[in-house]
């Protein structure tokens, strides 16, 4: 591959140096290596082979971002200290704060969901938008440094395990299930927590990774010798996750990143084992998170403990026909079609020739996307144990499939992260090199 590179003649000497310059990339998706054209605003290149968006740029990233970021951090704090909604049966009832969704499972007995529910709704969001705003700070006067390196990576980390969005769809969720039996008072911070997740949504597509690096450490020159349009792999190299570089590896297909210093693989290590038996265990809690009781309901002194799929017959038979397709889909088809889609990838990836691998691309896409709204229900039962307090009249606390559930939820999610797309594209799957690279 070096041949092509050493050709005496001045042309090809600043061909080659011209193409060095170019900003290479390996399709964290597929592994086709791509060069990025010049981007203006608003652009975004998309690679050509699986379609994944390489990079976005922004209008005024740093001012964006900053906006979003700050507004996000203030309505949070609002939805965190100012009533968020009041219960009321027969003038007996209670008013909650956000918090209490996490404290109120804690005290009743589950402290590990509660502890998932805070990470996902508060904590995780103000740690994200906290690193977020310091790091475009800091940006704005003088770039680099240990610390905004570190900071990027990190916020990139978070990203995924922001669940603002899924817990709102949740709150509507609970509050039709009450509405016929309390009087439901929403108070300011419900509106907050509105504002505050789309300003957070906003944040986060203003957050342009690609750019962030190339102001923080510029960009290092590519190897020499580099294929535009073959997999990274089959040529030593490969594509960091972190920022983006193409770095080239040893012969076990490990480094790490010249720029960021993330370690990098050529394929994640033992994926498709890690997957696997990540799919088994989010199985084995399928079946508790399912069959016990998700939550316990005491009215006048009687207990009565309901499943996922009680609590969806339930709404079919108050007539909620949308509710119960929203908790019937998030809470019992998602878990089980992610497990099952997961499973058929890993199988596919061991043969990718056969296989139609932009299907399986998209696949793939569509799994790693709705896995974390199946924490719908979990998040369901928090609201209800916090805020169903009317002394003896009603009360709910939490089931021992509540863990179960959000067990199997996290565990899907990490299988998801731990299968490496870039399998169903091997070379083995013909492409050769196309003409306008
Ligand atoms: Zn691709
Ligand atoms: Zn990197």
């Amino acid at each position: 591959m070096a041949g092509v590179m050493t050709s005496r003649s001045p042309d090809t000497d600043g061909a080659a140096k011209r193409s060095r310059r170019r900003r290479l990339r390996a399709c964290p998706d597929c592994d086709r290596v791509v060069a990025l054209p010049p981007l203006r605003p608003r652009e975004r290149a998309d690679c050509p082979r699986c379609g994944h968006v390489l990079v976005r740029r922004h209008r005024l990233p740093v001012q964006r971002g900053l906006a979003y970021a700050v507004t996000a951090l203030l309505f949070l704090i609002m939805a965190m200290v100012l009533p968020f909604i009041g219960f009321d049966v027969r003038g007996i009832g209670n008013t909650i704060t956000l918090t209490d969704t996490g404290s109120a499972l804690a005290r009743y007995g589950a402290p590990l969901v509660a502890a998932m529910v805070l990470l996902g709704i508060v904590i995780l969001p103000l740690v994200y938008l906290v690193g977020f705003i310091i790091l475009h700070a800091r940006i704005a006067r003088s770039p680099g440094g240990h610390w905004d390196e570190l900071l990027t990576r990190a916020i990139s980390h978070i990203g995924p395990w922001i669940m603002a969005d899924v817990f709102l769809v949740a709150l509507l969720v609970s509050l039709s299930k009450i509405a016929g039996m309390a009087t439901l008072d929403i108070g300011p911070a419900f509106w907050a927590y509105c504002v505050f997740m789309l300003a957070l949504v906003k944040t986060q597509l203003a957050l342009d990774t690609d750019w962030l690096w190339f102001r923080l450490a510029g960009e290092p020159p590519a190897p020499a010798g580099i294929l535009l349009g073959a997999n990274a792999r089959g040529q030593d190299m490969t594509g960091c996750h972190a920022c983006g570089l193409i770095n080239r590896v040893d012969a076990a297909g490990r480094g790490h990143c010249r720029r960021c210093g993330e370690r990098v693989h050529t394929r994640l290590p033992t994926s498709l084992q890690n997957t696997l038996a990540l799919l088994v265990l989010a199985g084995l809690l399928y079946i508790p998170a399912n069959t016990l009781p998700i939550m316990h309901t005491t009215r006048f002194g009687a207990e009565q403990g309901s499943t996922i799929i009680g609590g969806v017959f339930d709404f079919l038979q108050g007539g909620d026909i949308p509710i119960a397709i929203v908790i019937f889909v998030a809470s019992v088809l998602v878990p089980i079609g992610k497990m099952l889609a997961l499973a058929w990838l890993c199988w596919w990836a061991h043969r990718p020739e056969q296989i139609d691998s932009r299907v399986g691309a998209r696949m793939y896409r569509i799994v790693d996307f709705i896995g974390r709204w199946s924490m719908i229900d979990v998040f369901v039962v928090a609201i209800l144990v916090a805020l169903v307090r009317a002394e003896s009249l009603m009360s709910i606390t939490p089931g021992p499939a509540a863990l179960a559930f959000a067990g199997m939820v996290i565990v899907s999610m990490i299988a998801a992260m731990r299968f490496d797309s870039r399998l169903l594209w091997e070379p083995a799957h013909r492409e050769p090199r196309s003409a306008h690279d």
